[in-house]
């Protein structure tokens, strides 16, 4: 049997080792110490923008301290594109509040402007502001950002972007991860860079950056003693993770060059196959790291579907994956409020996610290729 071909793994650099030696040398091995501090300030260079970073054990935590900063509580409700990961929504449900998905746009496959402002409307005519919406930069595709910045500044609810398999991405030159209030960037093991697992809260100001980091560390008052006058959590980033990130950093501009050449070459390989589409910027304005390369299928057309398809794949030890389900469609967010046209249901059912990963090797390719050039035999 051959090789397994991941959809996405992890891509050392070679420089991450020396750091955690570093750590162990000082001995630092702690939630927090120099390649915490250093690794902030990489990505804080590297987002190139008036921001603040604090590095954190998950994105998953960065969103749902972001919530807490931003004051969301029980029984508040919360606008989150419903096609995502879970772990967009699952922190709206850690504060009790309620979840209203919102469905995405045909372009960018990101949330649609005009279904969030119904939605806006809507809410706030049966009685409840949102608190804070959540945008999703799915697949590294930047969303509509000036659409949606436009509908945030118009209703004054702050903008949380989702930028965890957005690190490297632009829209209209601008990193995705400075746009939101907040933004939150994910290090897990299936992303762009990662630090075995990890994430970080992007603010706009040093007091929110200061909050996060508070709150990440049990929230202690300043006293000798162990004082505590809010919930606290333990969320901050280890010290050894930040270490694999700091390496990582190095090769970034690297990673971001390999998917984006990934996704060229899907295209090249399907540009003459009816029904497929590859998925791609919609304009010059968007800058997509092509964290993973999607498909879609249009069964009729192309004679066979994604399942199919998916299945050959895996005949072969080739791993490939159905885009994300819609958090609308979870058994555990059944009858929560939802705004939309079925786009995202329309690619859930009709699209695939295939091998994207930057270590992915000509020798790979050539598999890939072969079950593609046989399904038009
Ligand atoms: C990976 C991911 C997260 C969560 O990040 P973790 O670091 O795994 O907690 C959140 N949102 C999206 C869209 C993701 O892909």
């Amino acid at each position: 049997m051959n090789s397994k071909i991941w959809l996405s793994s992890p891509h050392m650099g070679g420089t991450e080792l020396n750091y955690i030696h570093e750590a162990f040398e000082q001995n630092w091995v702690a939630p927090l110490g120099p390649n915490v501090n250093n690794f902030e300030d990489d990505l804080k260079k590297y987002l190139n923008h008036d921001v603040e970073v604090a590095a954190l054990s998950a994105g998953t935590a960065a969103l749902h301290l972001a919530l807490i900063i931003l004051g969301v509580k029980r029984d508040d409700e919360v606008i989150c594109q419903t096609f995502t990961f879970s772990a967009s929504a699952n922190p709206i449900a850690y504060q009790g509040a309620t979840p209203v998905f919102i469905d995405s746009e045909k372009e960018t496959w990101n949330m649609c402007p005009i279904a969030l402002e119904e939605a806006i409307v809507d809410r706030i005519a049966k009685g409840k502001k949102p608190k804070a919406i959540i945008v999703v930069h799915l697949y590294g595709m930047p969303a509509k950002m000036k659409e949606i910045l436009e509908i945030s500044n118009k209703y004054q609810i702050p903008l949380i972007e989702d930028a965890a398999e957005a690190l490297g991405s632009t829209y209209s030159g601008q990193n995705c991860g400075t746009f939101g209030e907040m933004s939150i960037l994910s290090f897990n093991g299936n992303k762009i860079i990662t630090t075995s697992g990890g994430g970080a809260l992007v603010c706009k100001t040093k007091e929110g950056k200061e909050k996060a980091v508070f709150l990440s560390t049990q929230a202690r008052d300043d006293a000798p003693h162990y004082q505590h006058s809010e919930i606290g959590y333990n969320y901050r980033m280890s010290n050894i993770s930040a270490g694999i990130g700091r390496g990582q950093m190095e090769v970034l501009d690297q990673r971001v060059a390999a998917r984006r050449k990934n996704n060229q070459f899907y295209q090249d390989l399907f540009k003459d196959f009816e029904g497929i589409a590859v998925f791609v910027e919609p304009n010059q304005d968007y800058k997509s790291n092509h964290w993973l390369s999607a498909i879609t299928i249009d069964p009729q057309k192309a004679a066979f579907s994604c399942e199919e398809l998916r299945l050959k794949f895996l005949d072969q030890n080739i791993e490939s994956r159905p885009l994300w389900k819609p958090m609308h469609l979870q058994p555990i967010f059944a009858n929560t409020p939802y705004y939309g046209t079925k786009v995202a249901e329309e690619l859930f059912n009709n699209g695939l996610c295939l091998p994207s990963g930057s270590s992915l090797t000509d020798a790979d390719r050539i598999r890939i290729k072969d079950v593609i050039v046989k399904l038009k035999q």
